[in-house]
């Protein structure tokens, strides 16, 4: 280290923003969308939004397809077109825990410690559990086996994360707590059958009441995507070329 001639330092500024649940920001007005990081779902720097876009993109193409389709472009038909997942949500104690506030100071091999303790749980589990966690597709019970394996292998973890986030956000943090609680539990009752009956509706349903399909639509798609469990529906069909127009 003592042979680096230091020159210049370079800083960078990210926007944070963590989804306490998945209506708490607008991310849509009339006729307008924002679609990947322009949402801003969730920090980017968990840099894994490009893997979420496309992960997310089953359900957004279908539901964009039908808002289009049947001219549903008020704000709050498109506010339903998101790609939120509970399941990342939950996890933004864990990251918040690690950003250092503004005036303060925290010894440096913290967040290291933090790190190890989280990516060392995590290669100790077998690759498909590991899997699913990297690919944003874990449940209920493996992250609060991890949160709890976390803390017994390193208790001073917990008082660290209250140090930094203080008791209001750490109460913030139960209702994203709640929220992916609340999911999980619609998961696993809905995911069997909800799916296949709201398609089973959707004859009847769509050109009746389009505005109720598209709610619906995004609701059924929310009972896995919540999860992470994306799921491919529907394929949509390229557009036929128009026929040439003779230019006189
Ligand atoms: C260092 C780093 C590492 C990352 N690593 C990973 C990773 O390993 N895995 C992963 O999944 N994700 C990763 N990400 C995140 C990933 O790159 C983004 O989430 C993803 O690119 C978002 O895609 P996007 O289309 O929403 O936005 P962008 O890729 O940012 O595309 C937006 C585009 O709009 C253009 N634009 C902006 N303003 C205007 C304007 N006014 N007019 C016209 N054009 C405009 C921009 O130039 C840009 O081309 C990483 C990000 C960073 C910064």
């Amino acid at each position: 280290m003592d042979k680096l001639t230091w020159i210049k330092p370079t800083f960078g500024y990210i926007p944070g923003h963590f989804s306490l649940d998945s209506r708490d920001r607008t991310i849509a007005f009339d006729r307008l969308i924002s679609i990947g990081d322009s949402a801003s779902l969730q920090s980017p720097l968990i840099f894994t939004g490009f893997g979420s876009l496309v992960r997310n993109l089953p359900r957004l193409t279908d539901l964009l397809d039908t808002a289009l389709k049947h001219d549903l472009l008020r704000a709050h038909n498109l506010n339903q077109i998101r790609a939120y997942q509970s399941n990342i949500a939950v996890t933004w104690l864990f990251s918040r825990g690690m950003m250092v506030p503004t005036g303060k100071h925290l010894p440096p091999q913290r967040v290291n410690s933090m790190l190890n303790t989280f990516f060392g749980i995590l290669a100790a589990e077998d690759p498909d559990t590991a899997e699913a966690f990297i690919k944003d597709r874990f449940g209920w019970l493996p992250l609060n086996r991890m949160a709890l394996k976390a803390a017994l292998t390193n208790p001073i973890l917990l008082l660290w994360i209250w140090v930094v986030v203080g008791p209001q956000d750490f109460w913030r943090w139960l209702s994203s707590y709640w929220s992916f609680t609340v999911d999980a539990f619609g998961n696993a009752l809905l995911r069997t059958w909800f799916p296949q009956f709201v398609r089973w509706l959707q004859p009847w349903l769509e050109d009746r009441f389009p505005q109720v399909w598209l709610g619906l639509l995004a609701h059924s798609y929310a009972v896995t995507y919540s999860l992470g469990q994306a799921r491919v529906e529907q394929v949509l069909k390229p557009q036929a070329a128009s026929a040439p127009v003779a230019v006189k």
